[in-house]
């Protein structure tokens, strides 16, 4: 389906943890554990070379892009989370959203249910209502999308870059 070939041709790696990164970090990163601003890249993971570690000088904790969110801890590649998050935004189905992926419609179910929730657990679920742009492709995250906040959202962003 050219839908999803484009999309794929866009996302790659690199945009993918940025854009996890602006969803879960619109301000600067905050350490899961203790909230603490006082945080320091600490390298990449080994396999995954996009994905930005940190250590928390609060806390000393060890933690990255993914930690305590739906989206460490699973057998689908980041970008397959994007897509699927993507496809939500086009209120698909779990059984088209899964067709489209090539993936088992128990899978998408458990998936969608776990982006409804919330990026991160202890993140509120407001972070996944909005619009994300990535490029020319705009992920709209939610079914409830509230154009003037992600207006905003997106001037905020302009103006920390
Ligand atoms: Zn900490």
């Amino acid at each position: 389906m050219s839908v999803l070939i484009n999309l794929s041709a866009v996302l790659d790696d690199a945009r993918c943890f940025e854009l996890v990164r602006r969803m879960r970090w619109p301000q600067s990163v905050r350490c899961p554990k203790c909230s603490g601003e006082h945080v320091v890249r600490n390298g990449h993971d080994e396999t995954q070379p996009h994905r930005q570690r940190y250590l928390c000088n609060g806390c000393q904790l060890r933690f990255d892009d993914l930690s305590d969110t739906a989206l460490a801890g699973h057998h689908q590649p980041l970008r397959v989370w994007i897509l699927c998050l993507y496809f939500m935004g086009l209120n698909l189905s779990n059984r088209q959203i899964a067709q489209e992926l090539s993936l088992n419609e128990n899978d998408v179910q458990e998936m969608t249910k776990q982006l409804r929730e919330g990026l991160a657990a202890k993140t509120p679920p407001v972070v996944l209502s909005g619009e994300v742009e990535i490029d020319e492709v705009y992920v709209v995250a939610g079914h409830k999308g509230n154009p003037a906040a992600v207006e905003k959202k997106a001037a905020k962003v302009d103006a920390t870059d």
